[in-house]
């Protein structure tokens, strides 16, 4: 393992001048479950890690009229004990299914929206892009867990946030925070000429709220992120809305009953009207190298009544854009079912089919 400096900082304000300063080559350290992974491993070399357990403005739960915020530091178990956790059953499916008490005792909500593919060409040190002599690893080589859908640029590995479907179904924001506002620009290119966003400069700080489905990117480059996070900005809330009567569930399909990750997971929003859907969201993940909104099947689902025939077709449409690669077509049916089996999960129907 390469030197670095470690700095532990107790307010948001001393935490991002350190993310700031050696240029930005700088790391956020959280639970710290991944990232020491990728420093033992050398796949980051930061100048500097700045744990960011300390500050103290980044933990908590608070519930407001309209919704709930989150620190970045509040951890999965603490999230899991939370009033909370009946409101947003989606976010709990996901907790329930990590089963390694290591992880969800120390890893945080920031962490697992951050955290780095778990692409083995990456992890071995190819970068994201997986390329070697100008050729893709991915394409050629063992793809099994890669993805299958957004896989036509040179971009393969899969998303690995676990909590990032059901947030974005939820319709989730994440508060994103700066020393040096000039970074900003960057994030409103990404965002679509609707999207809402708001930002002021308050001295050198500078806050956005940014809705979650904008925050992940697929790159192109190898100088590109997965996040549209730039060096020295950090997450330090997520914003769910508040649940009111809306249904969620998660679906993952997982190999092993300890640490793992999944092949497809399928998370859905339902708003429901004597069993007829009112409003749908639905995002699948580990498919892409982003959360995969199913914008299609949600708009198909709306004034439907949610039927175990109804919930495969949704599951169908979800993955009809599918572009499997050369090990992975397996994935298409695991994807598809994940959609149906998390739409009857929220209405209550799961039991009826397994
Ligand atoms: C051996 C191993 C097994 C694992 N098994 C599982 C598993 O079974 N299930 C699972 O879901 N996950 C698993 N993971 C992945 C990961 O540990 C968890 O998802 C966890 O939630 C990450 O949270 P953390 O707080 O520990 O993040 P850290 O490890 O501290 O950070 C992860 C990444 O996010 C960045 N980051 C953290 N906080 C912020 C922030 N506030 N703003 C900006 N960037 C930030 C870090 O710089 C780093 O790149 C595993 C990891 C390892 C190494």
């Amino acid at each position: 393992m390469r030197s670095f400096e470690y700095a532990r900082p107790e307010t948001e304000g001393e935490a991002l001048e350190l993310l700031s300063e050696h240029g930005g080559n700088t790391a956020v350290l959280a639970g710290g479950t991944d990232l020491m992974n990728l420093l033992k491993r050398d796949v980051i070399q930061p100048d500097r890690v700045v744990d960011i357990k300390n500050v103290s403005s980044w933990r908590g739960i608070k519930r407001h009229e309209d919704g709930v915020l989150i620190g970045a530091n509040v951890t999965l178990d603490e999230i899991n004990e939370h009033a909370i956790s009946a409101d947003y059953r989606s976010l709990i499916d996901v907790i329930d299914g990590i089963r390694a008490i290591q992880i969800t005792a120390h890893g945080t909500v920031a962490g697992d929206l951050c955290q780095l593919p778990h692409c083995w060409y990456f992890r071995n040190g190819y970068g994201l892009l997986a390329m070697k002599d100008g050729e893709s690893l991915v394409a050629t080589g063992d793809n099994r867990y890669h993805a299958i859908l957004g896989n036509s640029g040179p971009a393969k590995f899969v998303s690995a946030s676990r909590f990032a479907p059901p947030a974005i179904a939820w319709d989730a924001k994440v508060r994103i925070v700066t020393r040096r506002p000039a970074n900003v620009e960057h994030v409103s290119n990404v965002l679509p000429a609707n999207a809402k966003k708001t930002e002021h400069v308050e001295n050198v700080l500078h806050e956005e709220w940014l809705p979650l489905e904008y925050f992940f990117l697929t790159p192109k480059t190898n100088g590109q992120g997965v996040t549209v996070l730039k060096p020295g900005q950090v997450i330090t809330h997520l914003w769910l809305p508040a649940a009111s009567d809306t249904r969620s569930a998660t679906y993952e399909v997982l190999e092993l009953n300890g640490l793992d990750q999944p092949q497809a997971s399928a998370a859905c929003c339902l708003g429901l009207d004597g069993g007829i859907v009112r409003h749908a969201k639905i995002v699948l993940g580990h498919v892409a190298p982003t959360p995969w909104i199913a914008h299609e099947a949600a708009k198909w689902l709306v004034g439907q009544q949610l039927t175990s025939d109804i919930a495969e077709t949704a599951g169908r449409m979800a993955v009809s854009k599918a572009t499997p690669l050369s090990h992975n077509d397996y994935k298409v049916q695991m994807a598809q079912t994940a959609v149906k089996r998390a739409l009857l999960k929220a209405t209550n129907q799961l039991g009826e089919v397994l």
